[in-house]
Order: structure tokens, then C-alpha cells, then sequence
């Protein structure tokens, strides 16, 4: 009905239904609400908002499929800040978790465009994020936007206090025959690898 939800229940009034039914609406739309609030909680990171393990896990198999099936290219990036520990040690923790949170904040923007886009938190500093690339310049331009995102504007931890993150990424296009989880994700994890190691505040595509 509408926006809500009821639970309809009916029974006889008595014996045969021939005196006729009672019939009971509930009104469970806020139950509803809070289930499905619970069921996105459970999905997601608390302290950056975006999607956890558990929720990429859920999906894989969908993004595998339509990989196979449709035009689109399946992009599988995985990125890590830089000197993460370093700035927790120098700024503290709380503001180690601004740096977190802003992070998502910018990528959320920059993958908004993007057709079927999900960031993961993959580990403590680290992200994993899907979407579906027209072509392998569309993948490679959202990869360079993401670090000059990073990199081009100070994140403020107030009292005047700025200070810029960057990151490191690796990206690569999923292959059909091949698994994301097994696959794909290793392989952006050793450009990654690379992209350190050359010097980190950078790209590596595979
Ligand atoms: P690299 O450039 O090689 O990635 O160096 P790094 O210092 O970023 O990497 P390392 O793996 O040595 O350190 C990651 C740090 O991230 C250590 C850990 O304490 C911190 N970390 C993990 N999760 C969180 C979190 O939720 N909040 C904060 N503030 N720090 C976290
Ligand atoms: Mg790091
Ligand atoms: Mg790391």
C-alpha cells in the first residue's frame, strides 16, 4: 500500500467463517525501516561508510557475471595511503581516522560517475573498489583522479592544522574466465606493490 508495509492477518469470527472474518492491518513500515537500516549497517564500515568485506563477497558474483555478459569493463582497483603510520604517529590516531574518512569522502565523489561503482575498506588503510569502465582509458583516467584528488588538496584536522595524503594504487581490468577475489584483486595487489616501490603518490595499471 503505498509507502507502507502491513501485516495482514485474518481469521473467522467463529467456526466456519459464516458469521464472517476479522480481518487485522499492522502497520510494520517502521519495523520494515529498521530492518533494512540494520541490514545496510551490517554492510558497510563505520568509520569511513563504505562497503565492508562481507558486502563485496555478497556481490562478486553478480559483477563476475555481468563482467562476462555486458559491454562495460569490469575495473578492479585496490589503493592504500601512504605513510599511513607515519601520520598516526605524528598526528594521532583521531586524526589518522579524519584522513581515513576524507579519503572516502573524495573517492566517493570522484566514482559517483562511475556505472556500478563500490568502494570496499579492505583492510585498515586499504580499499578496494569495483566499477565498470567503458574502456581501459576511462579505467586508467578514474585511476589518475583518484590520487590527484588526494594529493591536490590538504585535509584540515583544524586548529589551522592541514596536512596532504596521498596514495598509492593498482589497477587492472578483470579478465572473463578469471575470479575477482582470486585473481584479479592480487594482481592490481602487486601493481600496488609497485606503485610503492617506484615511489608511491602514484598509479601502476596490470
Ligand atoms: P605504506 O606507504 O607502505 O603503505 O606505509 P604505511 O605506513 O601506510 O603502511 P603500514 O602498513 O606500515 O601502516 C598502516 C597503518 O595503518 C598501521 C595502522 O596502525 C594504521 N591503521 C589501520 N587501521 C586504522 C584505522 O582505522 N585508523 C587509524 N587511524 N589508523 C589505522
Ligand atoms: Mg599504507
Ligand atoms: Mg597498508
Amino acid at each position: 500500500m503505498g509507502e507502507k508495509t502491513f501485516l495482514i492477518d485474518t481469521h473467522p469470527v467463529r467456526g466456519d467463517s459464516r458469521l464472517g472474518r476479522v480481518w487485522i492491518f499492522s502497520d510494520i513500515s517502521d519495523m520494515r525501516q529498521r530492518e533494512q537500516a540494520l541490514l545496510a549497517l551490517a554492510w558497510l564500515d563505520p568509520l569511513t561508510g563504505a562497503f565492508n568485506r562481507r558486502f563485496l563477497l555478497s556481490r562478486v558474483e553478480a559483477y563476475q557475471s555481468q563482467a562476462v555478459t555486458g559491454e562495460a569493463l569490469l575495473t578492479v582497483m585496490i589503493f592504500d595511503i601512504d605513510h599511513f603510520k607515519r601520520i598516526n604517529d605524528t598526528y594521532g590516531h583521531d586524526q589518522g581516522d579524519v584522513v581515513l574518512r576524507t579519503l572516502a569522502v573524495r573517492v566517493k565523489q570522484v566514482i559517483e560517475a562511475c556505472k556500478d561503482s563500490i568502494l570496499v575498506r579492505w583492510g585498515g588503510e586499504e580499499f578496494v573498489l569495483l566499477f565498470f569502465a567503458t574502456n581501459e582509458d576511462h579505467a586508467q583516467s578514474v585511476a589518475e583522479e583518484l590520487c590527484f584528488v588526494m594529493r591536490s588538496q590538504p585535509i584540515e584536522l583544524g586548529d589551522q592544522q592541514f596536512l596532504t595524503a596521498t596514495i598509492s594504487l593498482g589497477g587492472t581490468l578483470f579478465r572473463p574466465g578469471e575470479q575477482v577475489l582470486s585473481d584479479s584483486i592480487p594482481r592490481a595487489d602487486q601493481a600496488l606493490y609497485k606503485a610503492k616501490h617506484g615511489g608511491r603518490d602514484r598509479w601502476v595499471w596490470t
